[in-house]
């Protein structure tokens, strides 16, 4: 007779970014289970820029016991201040007052080495195993084991495997489901990391999250460090396809010309204002020099994400734009769930499975379709509508604070969303 759920002993997961170490920690600590991370990468990556992880996911790292440390390092940015490109502040939009009043977690932005440095640090103390520079070559399953071989020949079984190796995932794309192909979102971003201490001008200090609507996208500033002696600027903009298509060489050649080509771009955009913001966001793009350049992808939804023994989670099974803030924040929710099935099911593998879907899909879509909606104010936009929206921002904003809307908790009620309280 095939195995129940909460007879799973050994697990291995395929990735080493926050979901895998999140796995890790969470079925190690709470259901008993040996994990063994393979990462494809030869060691521990220094990518990424920043991370915004709101109430939801703040709460379960706080359950983790890593919350205090998230802390110290980033910044907490509970709000958006939207300014015109005349350097006026439009208003400002509260991001997670309401959702802290009723969860006692509000919204952290902070540098994905960082979190990764800490997650790290975290597996490490408690002996989680991870192997680098493993290219998964194949995955099969016989009786109540599941088997992973890597292109050096090596091998590992165990009775569970849980792909965690993000949007580009193998464990996907080898076995669960070859057919679910990553799609342009025609936005790219490019974002850079600045020092302020390394930074020639003097900069005012910038607290929360502070957005410039322009005709060619959005460009937005916000500190990434508790002291804000880091800046994460990023400008998110509509990008054309590679015209060879959405190829590897196609996009190095858009990259390239992105990358040579954001100080002019930025600049222009930002035109000849006077103004304190306008000069301090220009001073921010001059004293540049290296910019990051990625298109954004998603996966479609509706896809399969297990098969036998084997589930993917967070990016590999849902990946959406970051203009939800969701991503680490739903690979946690991925994880508490998973680990609670676990503990308390004896639903035979597929019904596990299965009920564990049915919850995780209809949230993981309403949060692809709020990054989408956020997504639209990054497409190219004529001037003079940029400035309608200026005016209807204002408006809109003001009504929103002399309503009081803010205080029903507008747009923040799906943060106090608490995965824990599912039951299998
Ligand atoms: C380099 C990088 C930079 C990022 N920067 C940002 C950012 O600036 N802002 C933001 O909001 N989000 C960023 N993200 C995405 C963000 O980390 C995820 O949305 C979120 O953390 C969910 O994490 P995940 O572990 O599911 O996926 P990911 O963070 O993508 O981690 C997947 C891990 O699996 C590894 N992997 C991939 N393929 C395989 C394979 N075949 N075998 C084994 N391992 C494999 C990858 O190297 C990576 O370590 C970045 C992701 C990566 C990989």
């Amino acid at each position: 007779m095939a195995k129940a759920m909460n007879s799973i002993q050994k697990v291995i997961i395929i990735g080493g970014g926050p979901a895998a170490i999140l796995a890790a920690l969470r079925l190690q600590r709470t259901n008993g289970i040996s994990p063994v991370l393979y990462e494809i990468r030869q060691n521990v990556t220094t990518l990424g820029g920043a991370i915004g992880i709101p109430s939801n996911g703040l709460r379960l790292l706080n359950r983790l016991g890593l919350y205090e440390e998230c802390v110290s390092k980033g910044a907490l940015t509970p709000h958006i201040v939207l300014h015109g490109l005349n350097g006026s502040v439009l208003g400002e939009m509260d991001m997670a007052d309401w959702s802290e009043q009723q969860t006692g977690f509000g919204y952290l932005r902070i540098r994905r080495t960082d979190i990764m440095d800490l997650l790290l640090r975290a597996a490490e103390k408690e002996h989680i195993p991870i192997h680098y520079g493993k290219t998964l070559t194949s995955i099969w399953e016989r009786g109540d084991e599941v088997t992973v071989e890597f292109a050096d020949g090596t091998t590992d079984t165990a009775d569970f495997l849980l792909g965690c190796d993000g949007i580009h995932s193998s464990v996907r794309k080898l076995y669960i489901d070859p057919g679910a192909k990553p799609e342009y979102t025609g936005i790219s971003n490019m974002y850079s990391l600045l020092p302020t201490h390394l930074l020639p001008i003097a900069i005012d200090p910038v607290a929360n999250l502070n957005a410039t609507l322009t005709p060619d996208g959005l460009f937005a500033v916000s500190p990434v460090t508790k002291t804000s002696d880091v800046l994460y600027w990023f400008f998110s903009r509509e990008v054309a396809m590679p015209k060879s298509g959405d190829v590897r060489d196609g996009w190095e050649t858009t990259q390239k010309a992105e990358v040579e080509g954001f100080r002019s771009t930025v600049l222009e955009l930002l035109g000849e204002d006077k103004s304190d913001w306008v000069q301090t966001l220009r001073g921010l793009v001059q004293n540049t020099d290296s910019v990051k350049f990625y298109p954004i992808y998603k996966l479609p939804a509706g896809r399969t994400w297990h098969k036998g023994r084997c589930l993917i989670i967070g990016d590999a099974a849902h990946a959406m734009p970051p203009h939800a803030s969701q991503g680490v924040s739903m690979a946690l929710e991925d994880v508490f769930l998973f680990s609670k099935l676990l503990a308390s099911s004896n639903m035979s593998l597929d019904q596990g499975l299965d009920a564990y879907v049915a919850k995780r899909k209809a949230r993981t879509e309403a949060m692809l379709s709020k990054a989408e909606d956020n997504g639209s104010v990054r497409r190219r936009t004529p001037a003079w509508r940029v400035k309608a929206k200026e005016y209807a921002i204002w408006g809109g904003l003001w009504l929103f604070k002399t309503t009081g809307l803010g205080r029903m908790g507008m747009g923040q009620k799906d943060l106090t969303y608490d995965v824990e309280s599912e039951e299998f």
